[in-house]
This record gives structure tokens, C-alpha cells and sequence, in this order.
């Protein structure tokens, strides 16, 4: 189960559709401050089914959706999907590919898509428990996170991994 794809259309900073490919196992997401990094991250997190705001950086479900600059107008809706290559079945459903997919809409409506097609929220939660990810499964480092690892005691940092491991 290798996350092979990140397309983002009107998510936060990402206006137009951009996709992001991962090729290897790891990759790294740099750039300068702004830059839409963390953005990435929350695009991820929100498409596997994510549902505190807080954790998202906004308030209610229009901060999610491109908010428009003088070149480009802000949108209607943001979408976010997340392709697995699903060789190895590590996802228990018939596909080689599994594409998880999210939108929402400026009224607040949220819709939910595997490989295209509708599914209800639980279905994304369900699918996500069954493989270690979604919410309080996959463990996402934050930033400051590295060093305050990397400077913990190692009382402290046995609980942190002891954490991670669940
Ligand atoms: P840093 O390195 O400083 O933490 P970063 O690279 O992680 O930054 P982000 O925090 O992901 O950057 O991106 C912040 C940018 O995203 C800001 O410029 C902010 O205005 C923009 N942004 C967030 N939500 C929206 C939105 N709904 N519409 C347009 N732009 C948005």
C-alpha cells in the first residue's frame, strides 16, 4: 500500500488543480514560509476523514475553500483526493488503485468518494480503520514535534513513541 498521489483543486492555497506525485516511500514537502506546506498536510488529513476544524486551521468549512485574489476568483467548492497503489490488497477492497475523495461546498455540504464513486462518511472511517490510517491511527509529526522529540528525556520520549504506537 504505497500513497502514491495528492490532487488538491481548491483547497486552501491551491487554487487550480495541482497534483502532487510521490514516487518513492519518502518525500520530503520544502519550501519557504507560506508556502502552502501545511496545507498539504491538512489535505491529507481532511480527505481520510478529518473533522475537527481546530486541527485544520479554520473555523467552519468555507476557510477550506480557495478565498480568491485579485487573479483569481475564489471558488465554490474544494476537492482532495488520495491514491493508493493497491497492489499488495493491503485495502481490503478489489482495486489496484483506491482513490479516497473529498469536497466541500461554500453552504458546508461534505461529500465522500472511493474511486469515484459516493460513499457515506462512515464508509471513508470504516475503510480507513481497517488499514491504520484516519483519525488517531497514522501519526503526523508537527512542526517544533522534531526537535521537542529530539530534546525529550528518554522517560518522555519512551511515552512519546509508546503514543505513536497506540
Ligand atoms: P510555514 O512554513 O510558515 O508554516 P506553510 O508553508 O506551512 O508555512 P501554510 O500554512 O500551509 O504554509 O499556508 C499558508 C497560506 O495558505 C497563507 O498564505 C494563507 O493565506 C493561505 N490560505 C489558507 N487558507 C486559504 C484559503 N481558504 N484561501 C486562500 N488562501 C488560503
Amino acid at each position: 500500500m504505497h500513497l502514491q498521489q495528492l490532487e488538491v483543486s481548491g483547497f486552501k492555497s491551491f487554487a487550480r488543480k495541482t497534483i502532487f506525485e510521490f514516487p518513492s516511500r519518502i518525500t520530503a514537502i520544502v519550501g519557504p514560509n507560506g508556502s502552502g506546506k501545511s496545507n498539504v498536510k491538512e489535505a491529507i488529513q481532511w480527505v481520510l476523514g478529518e473533522q475537527s476544524m481546530k486541527s485544520l486551521r479554520g473555523r467552519r468549512g468555507e476557510d477550506l475553500i480557495w478565498n480568491g485574489n485579485v487573479s483569481t476568483p475564489r471558488m465554490g467548492k474544494a476537492s482532495v483526493a488520495l491514491t493508493f497503489d493497491n497492489n499488495d490488497k493491503q485495502i481490503p477492497i478489489e482495486f489496484e488503485m483506491v482513490t479516497f475523495g473529498r469536497k466541500i461546498f461554500r453552504d458546508g455540504l461534505n461529500e465522500y468518494f472511493l474511486n469515484g464513486s459516493s460513499v457515506r462518511f462512515k464508509d471513508i472511517v470504516e475503510l480507513c480503520a481497517k488499514i491504520g490510517l484516519g483519525e488517531s491511527r497514522h501519526n503526523i509529526i508537527g512542526q517544533g514535534e522534531v526537535d521537542r522529540i529530539l530534546l525529550a528525556g528518554p522517560k518522555e520520549r519512551k511515552m512519546m513513541f509508546e503514543e505513536a504506537l497506540g
